[in-house]
């Protein structure tokens, strides 16, 4: 399968069509944004990272029943993957208060949380993506109840087999987003699950090992990628 005309192109990735008009080629790039884009910048070698990583991971997933759009990966950046209408949803899930929760409800990150916390924003870069609940999603015809129900469903299963996953590297699942699309009528995982969309701790001395030390300029960017997919690929 080759890349054809470029369908789209997002902060981390570019689409692309194939001949076959139900598969698309995803290439992931190292470029790196924060706070809605305010913050730019590069992540050497981010691309090869995050593809490796959401492949390992999309295939763990399907092993355990859940559905995903990844077809095969094609080389260290390409990943073949099925044509999904996206839902206009980010998905968050989170286990420890962190990031926009923190700030927001004025907790201290790092506490644990009584039960998974499941939110919804609604996917929309002009508006920076703002926090929704089910009846907003429905209300603005985002998705129906059956797909919000299938995609909770979905999210709570993946935060059990992502945690379980996870701390066989010796990392904790502090948080993560994730977006679905449609495919022959069916809700399926889409996008990627990488440092980018998930905050990631050590276990033993809790230090952040995602996306945050480029959003906080904490350093060693790219040494934190690359030990992530080190950990995650024994
Ligand atoms: N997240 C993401 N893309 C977004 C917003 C959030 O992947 O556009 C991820 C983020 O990496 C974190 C989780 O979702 O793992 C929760 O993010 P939060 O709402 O705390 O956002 P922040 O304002 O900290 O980016």
């Amino acid at each position: 399968m080759e890349k054809m005309d470029m369908l789209y192109e997002g902060k981390a990735k570019k689409v692309y069509r194939t001949q076959d008009p139900s598969l698309y080629i995803i290439e992931y790039k190292d470029d790196a944004t924060a706070f809605n884009a305010l913050k730019k910048g590069t992540i050497a070698g981010k691309g090869v990272v995050n593809n490796n990583m959401t492949c390992i991971i999309f295939k763990m997933l399907e092993d355990n029943g859940i559905p995903t759009h990844l077809v095969n990966m094609i080389d260290d950046n390409h990943q073949l993957v099925k044509a999904v209408e996206i839902v206009p949803l980010e998905v968050i899930v989170r286990n420890i208060a962190a990031g926009s929760m923190s700030k927001n409800l004025g907790i201290e990150e790092g506490m644990p949380l009584k039960n998974t916390v499941l939110e919804f924003c609604y996917k929309n870069d002009e508006l920076a993506d703002p926090l929704i609940n089910d009846t907003h999603a429905l209300a603005l015809g985002l998705a129906t109840q059956e797909e919000i129900d299938v995609i909770k469903k979905y999210a709570l299963k993946i935060n059990e087999l992502l945690q379980e996953f996870f701390l066989k590297s010796n990392l904790k699942l502090i948080d993560f987003k994730l977006e679905f699309g449609r495919c022959d009528g069916k809700i399926i995982l889409a996008d990627e699950i990488s440092p980018d969309t998930c905050r990631l701790w050590d276990v033993n001395t809790n230090r952040k090992m995602d996306k945050d030390r480029f959003r906080r300029d904490l350093g060693d960017v790219e040494e934190t990628y690359q030990e992530v997919l080190s950990r995650i690929s024994k």
